[in-house]
């Protein structure tokens, strides 16, 4: 995966002049650390490459501690000068999506430009709007994929430790604490390997769990006891929220980050949704988890909720109404097969 492209990714890197650094719509800890972590190391090695992190949102509170995190662009907040940016750049590196509609708007900004187009992503099913892929289904995160192609560039010996911790928070968040899309002993290996390099895993573990509001636990609560639904003839669970009910616990973007994982901890239940209404009542949200080897999440939100992801984390949105799209799973619940 990285041995042919690598030398076509160093001379890119040593020929271009502005480069963008590109991540999905919501950021969560992969799409940020991976951003942020390669961001700074480009910064460093190539000072004659004027390079920028961008996302299409502002990612949530929780990984706002990040190096660079504050210097990054956000394309919904400042439109015109991310335009301008991403027009002049000859060079977009696209991470942690598969798909240019990932970064919505953005990719229109993209799709206008003639920079070369360098995927790195660990999604299934990358499109072929690409001119150079680093895609890896069995990665356990983009940031596992980020520090080996640094040390496939010779940069090993260049990381720094804010480098080191941006990159061990994706993998930490996308492996749910290696719990699991760990599909060898290589995220071990490199966490391992970020340990050498002076990170305190401890306090990243904090900063990521543990700086939550107390609204949003009791958000939690009320969501679990009062809202969770099981469908145990299908395997299944799911919650959903209206934005009454969120704006009744203040909720901020990243609050509901991990609540769809709850419901798979009960006995039987293999496939977990949860929705909520989208802040501007366009659509609902969608997440989907489930666990083992039958249900490919990914197939159901393709098909059925106009997204995609992993086989067992995905996501995508319903047009309609909460109630109608809860509705819509338990029919789609009833025709499948398991
Ligand atoms: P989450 O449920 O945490 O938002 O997302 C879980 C996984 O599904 C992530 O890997 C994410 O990239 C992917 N995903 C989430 N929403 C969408 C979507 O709207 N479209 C696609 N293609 N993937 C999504
Ligand atoms: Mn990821």
């Amino acid at each position: 995966m990285i041995g042919s492209n690598i030398e076509a990714l160093g001379v890119l890197l040593g020929n271009s002049k502005r480069c963008a650094i590109l991540s999905h719509i919501n950021p969560d800890g992969d799409a940020v650390g991976s951003s942020l972590g390669f961001w700074s190391y480009l910064q460093k090695t190539h000072p004659e490459l004027e390079t920028k992190a961008i996302f299409p949102n502002r990612f949530p509170e929780f990984l706002a501690w990040m190096p660079l995190a504050s210097d990054s662009l956000i394309y919904a907040e400042n439109k015109d000068a991310v335009k301008g940016y991403v027009a002049g750049c000859n060079l977009i590196m696209c991470l942690d999506f598969n798909n240019l509609y990932r970064i919505e708007e953005l990719g229109a900004e993209v799709k206008k430009g003639t920079a070369t187009k360098i995927l790195i992503d660990h999604h299934p099913q990358p499109s072929d709007e690409f001119d150079l892929v680093f895609s890896n289904t069995a990665a356990s995160s983009t940031c596992e994929l980020v520090y080996k192609i640094i040390v496939a560039l010779g940069g090993r010996n260049t990381l720094t430790k804010g480098e080191a911790e941006a990159l061990y928070v994706g993998i930490l968040t996308d492996t749910g604490s290696f719990n699991h899309s760990v599909n060898s002993p290589e995220p071990f290996r490199i966490a391992a390997d970020l340990m050498e390099l002076g990170i305190d895993k401890d306090e990243i573990a904090s900063k990521v769990f543990e700086g939550y509001s107390g609204s949003r636990l009791r958000l939690l609560g009320y969501c679990l006891s009062e809202k969770m639904q099981l469908i145990p003839e299908k395997k299944a669970a799911y919650m959903a929220l209206s934005r009454e009910e969120l704006e009744r616990f203040q909720f901020k973007a990243g609050d509901a980050e991990g609540f769809v994982n709850y419901p798979l901890s009960i006995k039987g239940i293999e496939v977990t949704a949860f929705f909520y209404e989208s802040l501007d009542r366009t659509h609902i949200r969608v997440s989907l988890r489930s666990k083992g080897k039958e249900i490919s999440v990914n197939e159901l939100a393709r098909k059925y909720f106009n997204g995609g992801g992993h086989f067992n984390a995905a996501g995508g949105k319903y047009f309609g109404s909460l109630k109608n799209c809860c509705t819509y799973f338990e029919n789609v619940l009833k025709v499948q097969s398991w």
